[in-house]
């Protein structure tokens, strides 16, 4: 009885662990015969006291691998050794938790514990070193997902997610005597029903570039544009777009670890409108990146471009397939990658920090960090340096809004310029 109690409670697919049935009938059987038999009938209470026992315990111990979505396989994987001995994989994917998950497939996308953490399984230098393969991965691994995603953000296990996109409700901007080069900002948006990138099958991922392409055409006025996958691109068209900042690249190895390089290229493309100021890459690391960008130092104009743009892109893919964004009401908006949940929004500038950089990455890491910043190289998160131009960010993603987050980069990039000028004369530049 208990565990159909648990199967509804798990989704009706779970199942239940073989060996506590039987060591459940096994303790039934024991009751039926005890209380049948004449000359044990005075100790029946005593023994239907053991046995309500003895269910009582091994429900305790079924009731743990509850299974919200997924269906759970009967033979639970090895242990794996994780290199990134120090990631938060290391510390929350224990040898209990493994052994109670491990079985586990999600529904969506096929997806299992083992492949969310790949990337802290294969190298030692993870700092959190999980991926979500699909919205059911946060809910059948919370038990990994939940304290990982609470000690990365710094949020407690009861908070919930807020967002503001009024671009009226940041206060002032990013200082005219700044040198910004330029200004981009990017949202990661996921759809309900498809997996994520770790996870999505190829026939989601072809059903979703479709339902794009369509909803694309629904974009007006300055957001309208074209899209252009990458299957067929001209190398020399997709090299321009890579160097000029708009495109992505494949071969990051986490990426790659992570799953998310399946049958490369396809399904994958950029949307732009005409002046490459809205831009949204479908299915690369986030089912859907978009992004407002321009040369020069508004912030509050790209925030502005980038509000409208997300609210196109939600309305149109709405209209098309009847299906929302992923949005949690603990965790924001969902993506494959647990550091960007919440806002998944990046807002940065290419600013000169000659300066800073003469100080030494060590030390403008440790100035960002106080400031709530990130520094980047200006080939993006896995292309390196380039002389003294930094990609200044927003450090965090969740537990503050998107407002919040611009706000705070724009008030980081005016303190740290203002070093700069200190430090330039310092070292007499
Ligand atoms: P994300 O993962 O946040 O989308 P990446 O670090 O992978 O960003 O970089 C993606 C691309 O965006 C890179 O080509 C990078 O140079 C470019 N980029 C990032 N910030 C800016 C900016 N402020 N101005 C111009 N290009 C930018
Ligand atoms: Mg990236």
């Amino acid at each position: 009885m208990f565990h159909m109690s648990r199967l509804v409670r798990g989704g009706g697919l779970a199942v239940l662990n073989r060996a506590t049935v039987t060591e459940v009938n096994v303790l039934r059987r024991g009751l039926t015969e005890q209380t049948g038999n004449a000359s044990s009938k005075a100790f029946a209470p005593v023994i239907t006291a053991c046995v309500g026992a003895g269910i009582f315990y091994l429900m305790q111990r079924s009731w743990k691998p509850l299974v919200v979505n997924g269906t759970q396989t009967e033979e639970t994987a090895p242990f794996p050794e994780i290199q990134s001995t120090h990631s938060l994989v290391a510390k929350h994917v224990t040898k209990e938790k493994w052994d109670r998950l491990s079985g586990i497939k999600t529904k969506t996308s096929g997806f299992t514990l083992a492949k969310a953490i790949a990337c802290a399984v294969e190298f030692d230098d993870q700092h959190c070193g999980i991926y979500a393969g699909d919205w059911d991965s946060y809910k059948d691994f919370s038990d990994v997902f939940d304290p990982i995603i609470q000690e990365y953000h710094g949020i407690s296990a009861d908070s919930k997610h807020t967002s503001n996109m009024n671009v009226d409700d940041i206060k002032g901007n990013v200082d005219a005597e700044v040198p910004v080069k330029s200004v981009r900002i990017r949202v990661g948006r996921s759809i309900d029903g498809f997996g994520l990138s770790p996870g999505i099958t190829k026939e989601q991922r072809l059903e979703m570039e479709g339902l794009m392409k369509s909803a694309f055409t629904k974009l007006e006025g300055d957001l309208s544009g074209t899209y252009f996958p990458l299957t067929g691109m001209e190398e020399t068209v997709r090299q321009q777009l890579v160097d000029d900042h708009f495109l992505f690249v494949s071969g990051d190895k986490n990426l790659q670890a992570a799953g998310m390089e399946r049958d490369w290229p396809e399904g994958r493309g950029i949307f732009h409108n005409t002046e490459k100021t809205f831009l949204v890459w479908v299915n690369e690391e986030d089912q859907l990146r978009i992004i407002s960008m321009q040369m020069g130092s508004d912030v509050r104009g790209v925030f502005e471009r980038l509000a409208r743009g997300i609210k196109g892109v939600g309305d149109a893919v709405m209209e098309k397939s009847g299906k929302d964004f992923m949005l949690d009401e603990k965790y924001g908006y969902l993506h494959s990658c647990p550091t960007n949940l919440g806002t998944g929004m990046r807002a940065s500038v290419h600013v000169d920090l000659p300066g800073w950089t003469k100080e030494g990455l060590p030390a403008l890491k440790h100035r960002c960090e106080a400031l709530k910043l990130q520094p980047r190289g200006t080939r993006g998160e896995s292309g390196g340096q380039t002389g003294k131009t930094w990609d200044i960010s927003n450090k965090h993603r969740l537990g503050y809004s998107e407002v919040e987050l611009v706000q705070c980069m724009i008030d980081g990039v005016n303190t740290l310029w203002k070093e700069d000028k200190e430090l330039q004369a310092k070292h007499g530049l």
